[in-house]
């Protein structure tokens, strides 16, 4: 093998975002605890970076001794009861610390200097459910009951970058049952609101704009957006509020401001545009409605309501179509090839701590292929068969090995 892709990952891992030094700081709550959390959490953490679909596998990998070239001769790593244990009384605050600290050296080493779609930052957020389970539960799980079938979930929200580059999750905010509205929209609000306001604190430098879907096209989200001091997108809402009803009339009357011919796998697309005022919201907004003729002839449309009273109209039909990013790159991705949708372990603490290790685990995956491998693999599936390939054939060196002091 003319390159080792996995000894290239881990010495990014160590040089550029000096996750050695991240992990070695987290602590948990174990007593007289036989390892160090970091000799607990990197092995999980080498397990989802190489696709695990359960901790069986990752059992099967330890008791292997594939991980024995990344830590110093004679290392003893712990079982997959031990991890399980520890995962149930994990720092989360220091995960996440970990997480931030890698978006913020991507920050600082320019990766999204030139903004991620017409040199806007663009960020998305959207609701999941994750860890479905019929037969395993948890005392903060959600549950659906279906017949006499009893379905239990976590659910929360993701915040990513959207457009060109790493599509890198920022931060995310699990559902809290009894604080969260049982409401789907109106409790996923509520998840999104938190989630912002904590990632504004860390990473306000790094977005410009947040995208989300129908369910925020309301005063709550727009007002609290203002307040953040971020701009947003969000699709307009079809019905109820009288304000938009207005709105869309009058969008609808008027006459195109803009047409576009041949644009990017469109025959033709129109657009509307008014500016009104939302019940509750001071400032005027604007309503934009896009008319997509499609080259098979199909007629669809989009519209939206948006505080970023300055933007280009081109750049916010792109902003709206690169929401789904969030939808492909992330959920489906992690979904299909992480393990998102796999039950790892039942417990509210143990679900965040698995969660934060599978959003570190994609966004050095991203940063790698983006930064360091400029995207020449066919797929992620292939990637990882080389990564594995390459710890296969991985020599000892002490370069390479995560101390734990
Ligand atoms: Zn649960």
């Amino acid at each position: 093998m003319r390159k080792n892709y996995f000894v290239k990952l881990v010495r990014y891992m160590k040089n550029v975002y000096h996750l050695e030094h991240g992990l070695n700081k987290l602590s948990d709550g174990r007593v007289n605890p036989t390892y160090r959390t970091s000799q607990v959490i990197l092995p999980v953490l080498l397990g989802f970076l190489l696709r695990i679909k359960s901790f069986n596998e990752l059992n099967f990998m330890i008791k292997n001794n594939e991980f024995s070239k990344l830590f110093p001769r004679g290392t003893k790593l712990p079982k997959i009861d031990a991890i399980r244990d520890t995962l149930k009384v994990m720092d989360i605050d220091g995960l996440k610390q970990v997480n931030q600290n890698i978006v913020k050296t991507a920050v600082e080493n320019k990766v999204f200097d030139n903004g991620t779609i017409d040199g806007y930052t663009v960020v998305a957020i959207d609701g999941t459910k994750f860890f479905g389970s019929n037969k395993k539960s948890c005392p903060e799980c959600l549950k659906n009951t279906k017949g006499n079938k009893i379905h239990s979930f976590h659910s929360g929200a993701v915040i990513s970058t959207v457009g060109k580059g790493p599509k890198l999750v920022i931060g995310f905010e699990m559902y809290r049952p009894g604080e969260d509205s049982a409401s789907k929209d109106e409790g996923e609000l509520n998840v999104a609101k938190r989630l912002l306001s904590s990632i504004m604190k860390s990473q306000k430098r790094l977005m410009d704009v947040v995208v989300y879907d129908a369910l925020a096209c309301n005063s709550v989200w727009i007002n609290h957006c203002k307040n953040l001091g971020i701009g947003t997108i969000v699709r307009a809402k079809n019905n109820n509020n009288k304000s938009l009803r207005s709105a869309r009339k009058k969008t609808n009357k008027s006459k195109t401001v803009d047409v576009w011919e041949d644009e990017r796998g469109f025959e033709k697309v129109e657009v509307y545009e008014s500016i009104f005022t939302m019940d509750n919201v001071e400032q005027p907004l604007r309503f934009v409605k896009f008319a997509m003729k499609h080259k098979d002839k199909k007629r669809t449309q989009i519209m939206i309501v948006t505080t970023c009273n300055d933007m280009a109209l081109k750049t916010l039909f792109k902003i709206i179509r690169a929401r789904w990013d969030i939808e492909n790159s992330i959920f489906n991705n992690l979904k299909s090839e992480c393990g998102l949708e796999h039950c790892f372990v039942h417990d509210g603490n143990a679900v965040e701590a698995v969660l934060n290790l599978i959003f570190i685990s994609s966004n050095i995956t991203q940063l790698f292929l983006v930064r360091r491998l400029r995207d020449h693999f066919t797929t992620q599936r292939e990637m990882v068969r080389l990564l594995l390939k390459g710890l296969y054939l991985m020599k000892y060196k002490d370069e390479l090995v995560f101390s734990s002091s």
